[in-house]
C-alpha cells in the first residue's frame, strides 16, 4: 500500500502547488513537469489498481478476487 499511497501523495501535493502558482505554475516553471513525473511514477510499475488487486488475492485468496 505504501507503494499507491507514496506516488498518490507526491501528486496531490505537487497538484496544490500548481494550483498555489495558478497559470504561472500551469504553464510555465518546473511543476507541470513534476505532475507529469509522479503520473508517471503512478502508470509505470503497476497502477494501484494492480497492486490494489494483488494485494486482496494475497489477503482473500485467488479464487475470491477474478481479475
Ligand atoms: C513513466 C513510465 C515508465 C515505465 N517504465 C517501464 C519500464 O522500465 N519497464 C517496463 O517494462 N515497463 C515500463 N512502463 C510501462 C508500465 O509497466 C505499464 O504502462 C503499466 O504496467 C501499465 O500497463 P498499460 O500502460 O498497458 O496499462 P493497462 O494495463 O492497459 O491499464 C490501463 C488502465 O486499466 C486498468 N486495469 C488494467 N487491468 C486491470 C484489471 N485487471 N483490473 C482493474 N483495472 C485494470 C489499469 O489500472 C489502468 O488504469 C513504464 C510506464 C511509464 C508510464
Amino acid at each position: 500500500m505504501a507503494k499507491w499511497w507514496g506516488p498518490k501523495l507526491a501528486y496531490d501535493v505537487i497538484h496544490q502547488c500548481l494550483l498555489c502558482f495558478g497559470h504561472g505554475g500551469y504553464d510555465r516553471g518546473p511543476m507541470e513537469q513534476r505532475l507529469r513525473d509522479v503520473l508517471g511514477i503512478q502508470i509505470g510499475d503497476g497502477t494501484a489498481q494492480i497492486m490494489k488487486t494483488i494485494i486482496a488475492r494475497v489477503r482473500a485468496g485467488r479464487k475470491n478476487v477474478p481479475a
